[in-house]
This record gives structure tokens, sequence and C-alpha cells, in this order.
């Protein structure tokens, strides 16, 4: 029995329809080759997707109208409809709740700051890892999400930055909105949703009309920590930054705010940390929620500073951001500069995070998708 072309298989239930940017550009002209199409067809509907950002079919005027009905249909289906936008910090922050086809919801952040714009993404509706400072990690996962559905909210998010739609805030910023960084720290786990991650991290950082064109450096993989996906990440050969979201210096207190923690240690992490940094010449980013007299103190601060002392590595400290109905809040502001100050003066490079999207629950770990 001779199977049909992948592209003439009816959606399966339970997964996202098939989009132009789960594919590779071979992949696009294969199905639009099967489609009865000119295989150059899919250069130009990629050409309107990732360089022009046409939103609206009607727009994609160099594809004659009996071709661009049946290409939009098999190649641009709509992955997502918007339930809910909500802004801050005077507009520069911008949260949006997404619909899936399935009903799942995910949230996307756009923040605009002096000298970029960043594009917050998540990799999965909901997320396993149960960390339990986070709102997403109460919820548990709903599913993964594909590579499309990952690159349809930077798409969603440039074509808003594109409009103009994005105000400069107090300081200009680049001009018109372009959209260059990209962070996984949205909903999820990303690297528990690899080959979509992968795949998407692909199509945002090859240029049109393969992708959207970013600079690999300028995206950003934020893990709790899961060991062998690291060693697979560093053998992709990628240029992404890297963050890991440590939290605790010692496996006691480690295992209660990371749960995965009990699997991979605070040292298998680390040490898998390192050889990414090695292998790629990239500087780790380290994220460490301060919680109030949970994990603050100077003694963690010096043991943390021991782990990371003379490594290629950043430490990120972000102000807990309280989820509903927990008894953990922000550090104390004198713990918190304690705690840099420490960090310091053991040479390791220390920054603490502003909390855009406050407002909004759209700061760090507040992603929660109700509707
Ligand atoms: N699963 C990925 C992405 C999570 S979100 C990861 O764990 O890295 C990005 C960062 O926000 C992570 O470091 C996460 O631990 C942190 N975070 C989650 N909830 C938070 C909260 N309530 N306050 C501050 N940071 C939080």
């Amino acid at each position: 029995m001779t199977s049909l072309p992948l592209v003439f298989e009816a959606p399966r239930r339970g997964k996202p329809p098939r989009h132009l940017a789960d594919l590779d550009p071979a992949g696009r002209r294969a199905a639009v080759t099967a489609l009865g199409e000119q295989a150059y067809r899919a250069d130009q509907i990629s050409r309107h997707y990732f360089g022009r950002l046409v939103a609206d079919p009607q727009d994609m005027t160099d594809l004659p109208d009996a071709s661009r009905a049946r290409l939009v249909d098999a190649l641009l289906p709509t992955l997502m409809t918007p339930v809910r936008t909500q802004e801050c910090d005077a507009g520069t922050t911008r949260k949006t709740l997404w619909r899936l086809f399935d009903g799942a919801l995910v949230e996307s952040v756009l923040m605009r700051y002096p000298e970029r714009i960043t594009m917050c993404v998540s990799s999965q509706a909901g997320c396993g890892m149960a960390c339990p400072f986070c709102a997403t990690g109460q919820a548990g996962l709903t599913r993964n999400l594909s590579t499309a559905e990952i690159v349809e909210q930077v798409v969603a998010g440039a074509r808003t930055a594109a409009r103009g739609e994005l105000p400069d805030g107090p300081a200009p910023g680049p001009a018109p909105g372009r959209v260059g960084n990209v962070v996984f720290m949205g909903m999820g786990e990303p690297l528990a949703n690899y080959a979509a991650v992968v795949g998407a991290v692909r199509r945002l950082t090859q240029p049109a009309p393969a992708g959207l064109g970013l600079a690999q450096r300028h995206v950003t993989v934020s893990t709790v920590g899961l060991v062998p996906a690291i060693d697979k990440l560093i053998a992709e050969q990628l240029q992404v930054t890297l963050a890991v979201s440590l939290h605790a210096p010692d496996d006691e207190l480690r295992d209660t705010l990371v749960p995965v923690n009990t699997r991979w240690k605070v040292q298998q992490v680390l040490d898998a940390a390192w050889r990414y940094a090695a292998a790629t010449g990239r500087r780790i980013s380290i994220e460490y929620a301060m919680i109030r007299d949970v994990n603050d103190q100077a003694e963690r601060a010096h043991a943390l500073a021991a782990l990371l002392r003379r490594k290629l590595v950043h430490v990120n400290l972000i102000p807990l951001n309280p989820t509903p109905g927990s008894a953990w809040t922000a550090s104390r502001p004198e713990d918190e500069r304690q705690f840099v100050r420490i960090l310091r003066a053991a040479g390791v490079a220390t920054t603490v995070r502003d909390t855009r999207g406050r407002d909004i629950d759209g700061a760090c770990g507040q992603l929660a998708a109700s509707p």
C-alpha cells in the first residue's frame, strides 16, 4: 500500500495543525508541490510570513487568487486566537493570552526596553516541573506546543512591534519596532519539549525566507536543568544563551524549590552548564528568585559564590513575584543588597532583574492563563 504524502493527512486529533513554520524550506517546497503548486511558491509565502510579517492573505498579492487560498489553507492555518491583551509599564509591556486550536491557553509577553524589544514565549501549555513558587507550575502540564505555535507567538509580537503599537516609554527605543530578542521564559519547561523548541530556535534564527532572522545570541533558553537535554543542546551547535533556574546553591533546599533537583543535583546541573559554556563560548545565565528568608541568607550567597566563582557566568536575581495563596514573598531590600554584595565581592557578575509586568500578572512566573 502506498502511503499518502503527509500533506494529505487530516490534522490528527490532539495535534496542532501543520503550519509553514513547522517545516524547513525543503519541507515547505514538498508540501507546496504536493498541492499541485510550483515549488517557488513556498519561498513566496515564506517571505510573506517571516520577512514581511503579513497577517492577511489578501496582502499576498504576488500569489494568484486560486493558489493563494490553497496555499494559505494548507500552510497558514490559524494556530491561535487572542483572548485578551493587557498592558502596563506605560504600554511598554504587553501580555497576550492565546487560545490554541484545542482550547489550551498560553501567554506571551512583549517588552520594550530603551535599546531592545524582547518577546517572552511559552513552550508548553502549563508545566510539569511543579516548582512551588511559580504560578504555571501549580497548574500542571496540559501539553507541549508545536514549533509553529511557539514561532507564531514571536511573529505576532513582531507584527505588533512593526505596527508601532508598542510605545517608546520614557526613552526612545529602536525604530521602527523590531523584536530582536526572544526568551523562553513564559509557560513551560523548554527542554521538556525539546524537538519543538529546537525547531523553533532554528526557525527564529534562520534568515528569511527560511525564518525570522534573529541572532542566535539573542535567543535565551531557560531551564530547570534537565541534564541530558542540555547535553543534546550542546550537540546542536547553536549560539543561544542558556539560562539555568538554580534558586538554591544546596540540594536540600533546591529539592523543594525545583523538584526535578531530586533527579539531577545542583552540581550535575552546573557541570552541564559549564560544558555548555565551554562548547559554545557563551556565558551562562543563572536565575535565582529571591525569596524572603527561604534562599536569601548570607550563607547561601557565599555558597552560591563558591559554586560560580571564576566561571563564565552571570547571575540574574529575580525578586520573587508572589503567587496567589503562597506564603512566600520577595526578599527585603537589605537582604537583596547583601546577596548582591557577596556575589560581586567574589567576582561573580550579578544583576537584579527589573520586574516588568507585575500589574498584569505578566512578570516572571506569574503566567497562569486563567481565561
Ligand atoms: N521552565 C523554565 C522557564 C520558567 S520561567 C525555567 O524554569 O527556567 C523563567 C524564570 O522565572 C525561571 O527562572 C523561573 O524559576 C522564574 N520564576 C518562576 N516563578 C517565579 C516567581 N513567582 N517569581 C520570580 N521568578 C519566578
